[in-house]
């Protein structure tokens, strides 16, 4: 039996979702996941909200193999199956959460206005008070649309980030999972499936500067980069200036302004410090553009070529 467990079938992705379409088995799963130790059969239909034994050891039978593994000890989940229930807590919430837009204290890194954040649909946004922001378009994943005035862009934060936590803790925990995510896409890895990244870079050749966002790109920055997953349906972006932040030079810039990259206490400060540069598109074919960072007055001046890789 503990060979039909380490020979698992891979499953195309239709049969994965057939193989979960179905309530008894997340219960099974999410038992599973919370038991501190394998169950036998018996403790595992004990748990579950079915009165029929043939029909759960139906539904047990289809997750084995994939999402569950049988062993001496008894049921225990597959690593697949650990990933499965991990993404259904994730979004496991009594309430859906909202969080209204609401003011918090922390400057705009731009006009030095109080921001707002808000969370909607996975999603927190932010928004300053008194500037443009930072973009006019929101994008959610493909199609975009037009952005409410300041808006600042979005970090992904699952409903559990929101739970038991303040507005302003909220954007810090939406931070640092967001940095984290910035950390594996510069090193052209998915974070959701750790498949290879495709990094596009764009650039508007008719960009203006000012009061307002740009016309023509709807953007602070007239340089961007997207990050595709080639395996998966992830995509991310943002200023052309966000593909820096593993940089050595940056980080170097960083550790000597007393700033610990990967450290909790200082994401706000490193987020500040990143998306607040000065941008001069020195030309657009072949593309050289230079990206001036800055802490407590000193600065820190980059340029890059077309793939967004350090020239000087
Ligand atoms: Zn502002
Ligand atoms: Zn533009
Ligand atoms: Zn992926």
């Amino acid at each position: 039996m503990a060979g039909e467990a380490e020979q698992a079938e891979i499953l195309t992705p239709d049969e994965a979702f057939a193989q979960l379409g179905n309530e008894t088995r997340v219960e099974i799963l999410q038992h599973l996941g919370t038991a501190a130790e394998p169950l036998q059969f018996s403790e595992l239909y004990d748990r579950t909200d079915v009165d029929d034994s043939g029909q759960f050891n139906y539904h047990l039978t289809k997750l084995v193999g994939q999402f569950v593994r049988k062993t001496e000890d008894g049921y225990t989940l597959s690593r697949m199956g650990r990933r499965v229930v991990e993404a259904v807590l994730s979004g496991a919430v009594t309430d859906t959460p909202a969080l209204e837009r609401t003011e918090i204290d922390e400057p705009c890194e731009y006009c030095g206005a109080p921001i707002e954040v808000g969370w909607t649909e996975g999603s927190v946004r932010m928004f300053c008070t008194e500037c443009a922001g930072q973009y006019g378009r929101a994008y959610d994943g493909g199609t975009g649309s037009d952005a409410p005035k300041g808006y600042l862009g979005r970090l992904p934060l699952p409903p559990a980030g929101v739970r038991n936590r303040s507005p302003s803790e909220v954007l810090h925990a939406a931070r640092i999972a967001g940095t984290l995510e910035v950390y594996a896409l510069s090193e052209g890895l998915c974070p959701r499936c750790s498949g290879t990244i495709e990094q596009t870079v764009s650039v508007c050749e008719d960009h203006t500067t000012g009061e307002t966002l740009c016309e023509n790109c709807q953007s602070r920055y007239a340089t961007g980069v997207s990050f595709t997953c080639t395996n998966c349906i992830y995509k991310a972006g943002g200023g052309g200036g966000l593909a820096l932040l593993t940089a050595d030079a940056f980080v170097e810039f960083l550790v000597g302004h007393g700033l610990n990259p990967v450290g909790v206490d200082s994401m706000t400060a490193v987020n500040r410090a990143h998306q607040n540069y000065d941008e001069t598109v020195l030309s657009t074919d072949p593309l050289r553009v230079k990206y001036t960072f800055r802490i407590d007055g000193d600065s820190l001046s980059l340029t890059v070529d077309e793939s967004l890789n350090i020239i000087e």
